[in-house]
């Protein structure tokens, strides 16, 4: 909206901007940790992220050498690096498979990412779109299971689907898994140097360069607290919503809204070690994300027990190890280490034993490398930021019917004129790419100027 002329005020509920992009201190002085998100395959693959001078502003991705890495029971580790070639040659018998699957959408990626990341339009590649929906429409497991044989590669796409924060046998999850691993062999999966606040502060910079306003410390409650605007775009999701404007509605929108459905929540730990991640398979130190859960199996185990409102023994556990790669996020010799791992929706279960013992499974030693930690189950996640309802980081669940239309057929639209929703509760949904953001502004632009 700044970069079109129009004047722009931010009104942001907590004291630092950022919202799921930001770094804090968590556990001790000199320890930068990433508070929500860290690692950013679709912030450096965002199309609009790309237009804006970022770089300018302070903001550096790192590329670690590989996207992520996957470690097994007899110590060896799978990883996903830039080249398919490379990864494919570590699969085994599925070295083709992996080839035959994954080439053709990493060569389509470029013209791809705007026809994803994005509500569903007439395409500007049909034919690059219509090969990617008939493979991600399909359950991750279905998936990984017609296409390869041996658990390198099936445990491989199964902890890169398992972001979808859906049961890897429902539908769409494939999507999830194809997007984020096409995108790891494309633009690859960097972190910020200097930690995820840099991402949001390099936006802040360049909207007051524009003459955008923030104002922190300013939760709005109701829209009669806003000055008046000829637009207002929301990112929050729509419980706020119906919080904020409720009033103003038709009732047949506040039904919809009132239906839509949230899904499971994360349970994130941030710990402050006195040395790197001692791991079995040293394959892992080649990436900032480490996946924790071996096979298939175990993690489709552990995805379906969280959305059926149950905490698995041994949960999926999403790693990432900013400071191998960033000397700036730990005092020299010591290391921050990230994780979370899915939870059922507004779970109290304490899982910090259960996400150490998976860590120190593939990594003996490490517990005693533990100086601090940090805890953040779903409900301290809600209190630091209001749009993480229940722990769920993606907006709402990206299930088949909320993948597409969220968070109804409007999608960035209310039935008010002039008030709009620009969170990951509308398309292309979760993750820092700011594509919300984007499609909800020209929708505004084109609707109101
Ligand atoms: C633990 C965790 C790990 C994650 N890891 C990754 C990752 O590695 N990579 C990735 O791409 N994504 C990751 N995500 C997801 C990502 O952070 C979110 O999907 C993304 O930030 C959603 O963007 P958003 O604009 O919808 O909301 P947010 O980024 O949450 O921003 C919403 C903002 O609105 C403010 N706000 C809310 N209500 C009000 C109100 N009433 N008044 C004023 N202000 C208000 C909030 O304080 C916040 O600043 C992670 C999230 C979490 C929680």
């Amino acid at each position: 909206m700044a970069q079109e002329g129009k004047s722009v005020v931010v009104y942001e509920a907590q004291e630092n901007i950022g919202g799921g992009a930001r770094s804090a201190e968590l556990t001790f002085p000199g320890f930068v940790h990433d508070v929500c998100s860290a690692v950013y395959p679709l912030g450096i693959g965002s199309p609009f992220f790309r237009s804006l001078p970022l770089a300018r502003h302070g903001l550096e991705w790192i590329q670690p050498p590989a996207a992520v890495a996957h470690p097994f029971d007899d110590g060896t580790a799978v990883t996903q690096e830039r080249s398919v070639e490379t990864t494919a040659a570590q699969l085994g018998s599925d070295e083709k498979s992996y080839l035959k699957l994954m080439a053709p959408l990493v060569a389509a990626w470029d013209g791809l990412d705007i026809d994803l990341l994005g509500p569903l339009r007439p395409p500007r590649h049909p034919w690059n779109l219509a090969r990617f929906g008939l493979l991600g429409i399909q359950p991750a497991r279905r998936l990984a299971e017609s296409r390869f044989q041996g658990e390198r590669a099936k445990g491989l796409f199964a902890g890169v689907a398992a972001h979808s924060m859906l049961p890897l046998e429902h539908w769409c999850s494939a999507a999830f898994g194809l997007v984020l691993g096409i995108a790891g062999h494309s633009v690859g999966w960097p972190i910020a140097r200097g930690g995820a606040q840099k991402l949001s502060d390099a936006l802040a910079t360049h909207l007051r360069s524009l003459g955008g306003e923030i104002i922190p410390n300013r939760p709005v409650r109701s829209l009669s607290e806003l000055p008046a605007s000829r637009v207002v775009l929301c990112d929050v999701t729509p419980r706020q919503l119906l919080e904020i404007a409720g009033d103003h509605f038709s009732p047949r929108y506040l039904e919809k809204l009132r239906r839509y459905r949230y899904g499971m929540g994360a349970f994130k730990m941030d710990w402050a070690l006195s040395g790197p991640v001692p791991w079995t398979a040293a394959e892992c130190k080649r990436a900032a994300t480490v996946h924790l859960g071996g096979t298939l199996e175990e993690i489709a185990y552990s995805e379906r027990s969280a959305w059926r409102g149950e905490s698995a023994e041994r949960p999926f556990v999403l790693l990432a190890q900013p400071s191998l790669f960033d000397s700036s996020r730990a005092p020299e010799g010591q290391h921050t280490l990230w994780g979370y791992c899915h939870v059922p929706h507004g779970s109290t279960s304490d899982m910090a034993a259960r996400i150490e013992n998976q860590i120190q499974r593939f990594a003996p030693g490490f517990k005693d490398l533990i100086v601090g930690r940090s805890l953040m189950p779903p409900n301290e996640l809600e209190k630091h930021n209001g749009n993480l309802i229940g722990g769920d980081i993606n907006g709402g669940a990206a299930d088949l019917r909320q993948l597409f239309f969220r968070p109804t057929l409007k999608m960035y639209a209310t039935s008010v004129k002039g008030l709009y929703l620009c969170s990951a509760s509308t398309p292309p949904g979760g993750g820092v790419h700011g594509m919300c953001g984007y499609f909800a502004a020209r929708k505004a632009l084109r609707e109101m100027f």
